[in-house]
């Protein structure tokens, strides 16, 4: 099978085995898992900030980053699509008991006026808005990138009224590479920033919270209090140091793949891109198909292609290490046949 579905798919390399083995491991919750600390340094480091930790999932990282800035009754400002409001569950509700105020962007990117007009005034009868959430790459805009000037203006913004920023940047390393920046030009736009391990860096699991010393010990009771403080933990983060020493600068192969696919979609009559990819995610409408998304992804999967349906006559393809280029010609015939 050709699995298009997700970057999450991917499977350990032979390097991430072979740290795995050999990790040097300790009780984590002790503070003595020795690969941890190393990848919490490692992280800390190339993010810029003052502290970094290892965490569950990146769900858990985007929630202790919004349960150590906030207090229940608060507001947070999210994007529409964003992944905190559309695919957590209603966490920030559930856990922190934060309402959303919900800004639409465009590809991902909000207008630092809807931002700034969406901040609460001082006024009994509002919430106070503790946190402002950007996501890069952002996900449901197709793995869109975020810009560089509308980060800053709207970090800008958030530091006048004392707002803290938080990026969730599970994908945060495919808009790096992709507009050949490095890690800190994006991050010193935020206070905090949440990366997945586990989507195209390949590591089986994890992703990594970072942010200033008090938030971070603040998100390390909220992780303990939700059940994520893990014991000998190490082996786990081994996978996460080869993930950030070895497999940031190859996500440009992925996004060549994208590229080959989305050019090749094209010029096929009866499906249309809704997304040029910027990174690694492909957005396909295939209404003119006239097939339900349920048909479509039978006829892939028969021929050995798996994807997922994303709405409305709308199907997503996602490349990554685990596709060669020769798996995506196959797709691409695979996807003319069966229109
Ligand atoms: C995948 C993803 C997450 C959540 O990561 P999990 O490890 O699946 O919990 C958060 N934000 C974005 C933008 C994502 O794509």
């Amino acid at each position: 099978m050709i699995d298009l579905r997700s970057d999450t798919l991917t499977q350990p390399t032979k390097k991430m085995r072979e740290a795995i083995f050999e990790a040097t491991v300790g009780d984590d919750v002790y503070g003595e898992d020795p690969t941890i600390n190393r990848l919490e340094e490692l992280a800390a480091e190339m993010l810029g900030k003052e502290a970094a930790l290892f965490v569950t999932s990146g769900t858990q990282g985007n929630q202790l980053a919004v349960l150590s800035y906030c207090s229940p009754g608060d507001e947070i400002i999210v994007e529409s699509e964003s992944h905190i409001f559309f695919y957590e569950g209603g966490a920030i509700s559930a856990l922190a008991g934060v309402q959303p105020r919900v800004v639409r962007g465009i590809k991902g990117e909000m207008n630092p006026i809807d931002v700034r007009n969406a901040i609460r005034s001082q006024d009994i009868h509002f919430p106070d808005t503790s946190l402002i959430c950007l996501e890069n790459t952002h996900n449901r805009s197709g793995g869109s990138i975020v810009s560089l000037n509308n980060m800053e203006a709207i970090y800008q913004l958030a530091q006048t009224s004392s707002i803290p920023v938080h990026i969730d940047g599970a994908r945060l390393f495919n808009a790096v590479v992709a507009s050949n920046k490095k890690v800190k030009d994006y991050t010193q736009f935020c206070d905090s920033v949440q990366i997945c391990l586990s989507k195209g860096l390949g590591s089986p699991v994890g992703s990594i919270l970072a942010g200033k010393k008090e938030v971070i010990q603040k998100a390390r009771k909220w992780r303990k209090r939700l059940g994520g403080g893990m014991r000998q933990a190490g082996f786990l983060a081994a996978s996460g140091i080869v993930s950030l020493t070895e497999m940031v600068e190859r996500l440009s192969e992925d996004h060549e793949k994208a590229r080959r696919l989305a050019d090749a979609i094209e010029d096929i009559s009866g499906l249309t891109l809704v997304n040029q990819p910027e990174t690694n995610i492909v957005i396909v409408n295939i209404e003119q198909t006239y097939k339900t998304n349920d048909e479509f992804l039978d006829l892939l999967k028969k021929e050995g292609i798996l994807a997922v349906s994303f709405g409305e006559g709308q199907i997503r393809l996602t490349t990554h290490y685990d596709v060669s280029s020769n798996d995506i010609e196959q797709a691409i015939q695979v996807l003319k046949r069966i229109i």
